[in-house]
């Protein structure tokens, strides 16, 4: 997934080499000398992360914060603080000026990408949330618009055996409201999990006895805690088994001793992406339901899918959007040979496909009868394609059996078209969607054709 990100330094020398790790990655990257730069920057080139040094001349990194953080062409816009090492009364500063995430000087950059990383998703949950709410309500559906939802309420569970550092996690987390429960190993925090709806696990990385890196696995396996936040507490020289703790799922980490601003900082992050998530997964409550969907596959109808297309046009101020258009091969043999019911079982079978092989960001819809449009917001069209060509075949792989004992095999094609000027319309891009999808029926069936249209990257 690409990301732009903006770093906010006065020294040029400090942000080379962040800047080329940064582009080593695949993120755009663009620098700014000061905060006014900044401001201006962060209005018109829309990055979905601020990296900003709180040292500057001029305005310093809390007052460029507190002014994002107002303006509301750029207050959903995560912002990261530099700080130096050993200033824990900065990071407290920085929560008030609203900073999302804090990272100290010198930068150990395995560990910020994933930070990174964890922060742009926020952002792309948090862009599609807002979008939607936009669909929502341009379709006359009001919605309440929580743009940033408070963690109050959320529950925790600290997996920590020393009664001292577990009571500091609690104390640090109930500043904001959040309800925790402990358990001191992990036996007992698989059994709490299985019973409670937690909305982030703290771990310490030092249980004596047991190896905590098991309780990730276990926990990023289990279907209840699949999705569920894991912070780890490391000692500083445990950065090695942390990189490990990732690999196997886990989702950021505090360094000990615990710094509790650092600590509220990195769990509301976490949580609310889990919040943006369960939402987006449920947001199809009830009335909504009927108006928007189609009820033969649940998925979006097509009056959403454009209304939708055009509130991410808008909010998305011109990021890349790719849609794949995609229709069922031979499909009225199908019907023909087997009955219409048949048929929308197939129907149901190839929308089931869609929906787990997309991400929780893009949107499925079923555009016509054995048509589908999946749009993939902040997406070019390498990766786009690439997509494309996973759910092809993930529709090939499925088994369909028309009749009991009969294997049927269901293909689709796909065109694939991305905006890159900015200047395209929903019915432009679904346009040149739909005459790539035509090239690929020409081209034999059964696969992926990119519009000749699309922008390069
Ligand atoms: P191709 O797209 O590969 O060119 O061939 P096709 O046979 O799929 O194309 P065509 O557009 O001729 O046929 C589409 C068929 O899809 C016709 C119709 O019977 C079937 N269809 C459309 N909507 C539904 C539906 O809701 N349920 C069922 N069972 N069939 C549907
Ligand atoms: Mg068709
Ligand atoms: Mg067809």
């Amino acid at each position: 997934m690409t990301a732009r990100i903006l770093i906010v330094d006065d020294m040029p020398a400090n942000t080379r080499l962040l800047e080329a790790k940064l582009a080593a990655e695949y993120y755009q990257v663009r620098s700014a000398r000061d905060g006014f730069e900044a401001l201006s920057d962060a209005r018109d080139w829309q990055p979905d992360l601020i990296l900003l040094d709180v040292m500057m001349p001029g305005m310093d990194g809390y007052e460029c914060c507190r002014q994002l953080k107002e303006d509301a062409l750029t207050l959903h816009i995560p912002v990261v603080m530099v700080t130096a090492l050993g200033e824990p009364g900065e990071r407290l500063r920085g929560l008030e000026a609203g900073a999302d995430d804090f990272l100290t000087k010198p930068v150990d950059y395995d560990t910020l990408m994933t930070r990174v990383r964890s922060l742009v998703r926020l952002k792309r949950l948090l862009d599609e949330w807002r979008a939607r709410g936009d669909t929502a309500r341009a379709l006359g559906l009001g919605t309440d618009r929580v743009l940033v939802p408070s963690i109050a309420g959320a529950r925790a569970l600290v997996v920590d055996d020393w009664d001292q550092s577990a009571r500091a996690i609690q104390d640090a987390l109930a500043g904001d409201g959040v309800v925790s429960a402990t358990a001191s190993d992990g036996a007992e925090a698989i059994g709490l999990a299985a019973e409670v709806d937690f909305d982030i696990v703290v771990i310490n990385l030092s249980l004596a006895g047991e190896d905590p890196l098991k309780l990730i696995s276990i926990l990023r396996a289990s279907d209840t805690t699949h999705e569920t936040p894991l912070l780890l507490v490391a000692e500083a020289g445990e950065r090695d088994r942390v990189l490990r703790g990732f690999e196997l799922g886990a989702n950021d980490w505090l360094v000990q001793p615990i710094d509790a601003n650092e600590l509220r900082a990195r769990a509301r992050n976490q949580v609310r992406r889990k919040f943006y998530q369960d939402r987006l997964r449920s947001d199809l409550g009830t009335a909504l339901e009927m108006a928007l969907t189609d009820p033969l596959t649940g998925l979006y109808n097509q009056r959403y899918l454009r209304r939708h297309l055009a509130s991410l046009m808008i909010t998305g101020q011109g990021r890349q959007l790719t849609v794949l258009m995609m229709d069922v091969d031979h499909f009225k043999s199908v019907n023909d040979r087997y009955g219409h019911a048949s048929g929308d079982r197939a129907l149901r079978l190839i929308a089931d496909s869609l929906r787990v092989n997309t991400r929780v960001f893009d949107s499925v819809a079923r555009y016509g009868g054995e048509e589908f449009v999946v749009v993939m917001p902040g997406t070019g069209p390498q990766e786009a394609a690439a997509a494309a060509e996973r759910l092809r075949l993930a529709v090939q792989a499925i088994e369909f059996q028309a009749e009991p004992g009969v294997c049927t095999p269901l293909t689709v094609s796909v065109g694939v078209a991305s905006t890159a000027a900015g200047e395209e319309s929903p019915d432009s891009v679904l346009q040149a969607a739909d005459a790539a999808l035509y090239q690929a029926k020409r081209n034999g069936r059964n696969r992926v054709e990119i519009a000749q249209e699309a922008g390069a990257i």
